[in-house]
């Protein structure tokens, strides 16, 4: 028969739809014609195809080939059809057998060589066939990050002359067995290793321990950035789900190391990065920043510094942890559920309030500064901390404490527990806890109701200000394992609320 069907996956967001590739015989002038590629690709795929086949020995057909991937309207990169269109051809030419075709999937850019070239998104390509049942042939490259997924067949092949010999039982190919690497070991720099700052270590902990987003405020050289490095090492172990989430974004943007494998995500992007950069985009839509943070940190310094227009877009993640990436007709949608640090200095020239007298700022000035901070994102921040004036030089001379009330691993030991009785109480962090919800979950006492009222009209706090006090004072309780909210907690949430824009 002068037709074969392969089956293969584009990328949609962090989807992998599936895609049939028809490969079909003709009379008629010789040449290759591909539809339902772009034309640059399909050029281009149609040469290393030709070149990898001949390369490996195998007879070109001097005949009409006519290649259609469907459905016709998914956006498709050319590298990774490079090896079904290939295996398609021999099937249809009759130089490869095609009833084995079915039970498998495959994917994999061609050198000229045969060789198969490592290509970007395999693990959520095998993530999305997982369910299918079909065995899913990939670049060696790319099989070990695909071989995450427990429950997938995953078959690593060198060269497109291996996967012929594959699939006419010549020399198989074995599957790669699926082991995750342990992981969950936390990694980065220790909390012991800071000297001093023991307000904002406990800012930390608490942020850590309820999801909360955070404000470091201080002047240059306080080593707000230091701080913030050490927040990922104290989250609560990711689970396996969310861990092949994060993995699957990284894939997706080519950058995943099996050595980051359930290590959750730290991301700084600078201030001068583009909204692109930020929330994605593209031709082709790719994950940014605020993606690759999922189920981890980003963290933004000099947050007054950046583009006012490029902060509002980080309003839709932060209250429902995806984002949309909107390109010409299209819509991709990323998961976008990161933690976020933010931090800023005090006032333009950096050193307001600091004991030396350096600030020659005017309040005027000052005030101007920190309203570059729009209001709609600051209302977001359940957090905000003032980071006094340490010279970090002295922050990290002590030699490293193990095994201290401040090391990482006994603040992760905390963070865990406290986040176990919020996920069985409510399955899910207080942080992501709706204003209804908090009411429900929260149990504040008659004082930390008192402390509360007075807080609101002291501090004017909005309504959502208002509810992110409640929600980080029963982050508190949960830290010291209290049933309800007292009026301590409630005391020590409010002073994280030192707004910047009226300080
Ligand atoms: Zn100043």
């Amino acid at each position: 028969m002068a037709v074969a069907v392969v089956h293969s996956r584009a990328l949609s967001g962090v989807t992998a739809p599936g895609v049939t590739v028809e490969v079909h015989l003709a009379g008629g002038l010789p040449g290759v014609h591909i539809v339902g590629l772009a034309e640059t690709e399909v050029r281009e795929a149609r040469d290393r195809v030709r070149a990898a086949l001949q390369n490996a020995q195998f007879e070109f057909p001097a005949r009409k080939v006519t290649v259609s991937l469907a459905p016709a309207d998914l956006p498709k990169e050319s590298g990774r059809f490079d090896l079904p269109i290939a295996v398609g051809i021999l099937a249809a030419t009759g130089q490869l057998p095609q009833d084995k075709l079915d039970s498998y999937e495959f994917a994999g850019e061609l050198a000229l060589t045969g060789e198969l070239r490592a290509i970007r998104g395999a693990l959520p390509m095998v993530l999305s066939a997982r369910h299918d049942g079909r065995a899913f042939v990939l670049p060696q490259a790319s099989a070990g990050e695909a071989a995450l997924v427990r429950d997938a067949a995953v078959i690593p092949a060198p060269t497109l002359l291996a996967v012929c010999a594959h699939l006419t039982g010549a020399t198989m190919l074995p599957p790669l067995a699926a082991q995750p690497p342990p992981g969950d070991v936390p990694d980065g720099p220790d909390l012991a290793d800071v000297r001093g700052q023991r307000l904002v270590k406990r800012a930390l902990e608490i942020a850590a321990a309820g999801g909360h987003s955070l404000l470091l405020i201080g002047p240059p050289g306080t080593g707000k950035s230091m701080l913030a490095q050490r927040l990922p090492p104290l989250l609560p172990p990711m689970t396996e789900e969310d861990a092949l989430e994060s993995a699957a974004i990284a894939s997706l943007a080519g950058s995943f190391r099996i050595e980051r494998w359930r290590i959750r995500p730290f991301r700084a992007p600078h201030h001068t990065a583009s909204g692109v950069a930020l929330v994605g985009g593209g031709g082709v839509p790719r994950p940014g920043e605020i993606s690759l943070a999922h189920h981890g940190v980003l963290f933004l310094d000099e947050l007054p510094e950046w583009d006012r227009h490029v902060l509002e877009v980080l309003r839709e993640p932060l209250e429902s942890g995806v984002i949309h990436v909107s390109r010409a007709a299209r819509q991709s949608v990323f998961p976008a559920q990161f933690q976020l640090v933010a931090a800023m200095n005090p006032c333009p020239c950096g050193w307001l309030g600091h004991a030396s007298g350096r600030c020659t700022c005017t309040p005027d000035q000052v005030r101007r500064y920190r309203r570059r901070v729009s209001g709609a994102l600051y209302d977001r921040i359940d957090m905000a901390i003032e980071v006094p004036a340490v010279d970090a030089a002295e922050m990290t001379s002590s030699p490293p404490s193990s095994g201290g009330g401040d090391a990482t691993a006994t603040v992760r030991g905390r963070v865990a527990r406290a986040h176990a009785r919020q996920i069985e109480r409510q399955g899910t962090p207080n942080a992501r806890l709706a204003s209804a919800e908090a009411e429900r979950h929260c149990g504040t006492s008659v004082d930390a109701r008192r402390l509360l009222a007075q807080a609101m009209s002291r501090l004017a706090l909005s309504a959502r200000g208002y509810s992110r006090v409640v929600k980080v004072a029963r982050t508190i309780a949960d830290l010291a394992e209290s049933e309800g909210i007292d009026a301590a907690h409630v005391a020590e949430a409010i002073g994280y609320r030192s707004d910047p824009a009226c300080a």
